[in-house]
C-alpha cells in the first residue's frame, strides 16, 4: 500500500495528512476525503473508497456507444430516404 499526502475536501480548511493511496494519486494530491477535523466538526461522511475511475470510463463507453448508435440510425433513415 502506497501512502500520499491528502488534502482536505473542505477548501476553507488547510489540513493535509498522510493516507493510504487508494487512487494511485490520480489526482495530486487526492481531494476527495475530509480531514478528521472536518467530520468531527461539520459531521462530513468520507467514502470508503475514492469515487472511482471507472465510473467515468464506463460512462464514457455508454456515450461513445450511443454515439455509434445514433450515427448508425442516421445513416439508415439516409438509406431509407434516398
Ligand atoms: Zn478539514
Amino acid at each position: 500500500m502506497n501512502y500520499v499526502v491528502h488534502y482536505c475536501k473542505n477548501k476553507d480548511c488547510n489540513n493535509a495528512w498522510v493516507d493510504e493511496d487508494l487512487t494511485n494519486a490520480q489526482t495530486r494530491p487526492p481531494m476527495w476525503k475530509y480531514c478528521d477535523e472536518c467530520c468531527k466538526k461539520y459531521g462530513f461522511v468520507n467514502p470508503a473508497t475514492p469515487p472511482h475511475r471507472d465510473n467515468y470510463e464506463t460512462r464514457l463507453k455508454q456515450i461513445k456507444m450511443f454515439k455509434f448508435q445514433a450515427k448508425k440510425i442516421n445513416e439508415n433513415e439516409r438509406k431509407l430516404s434516398a
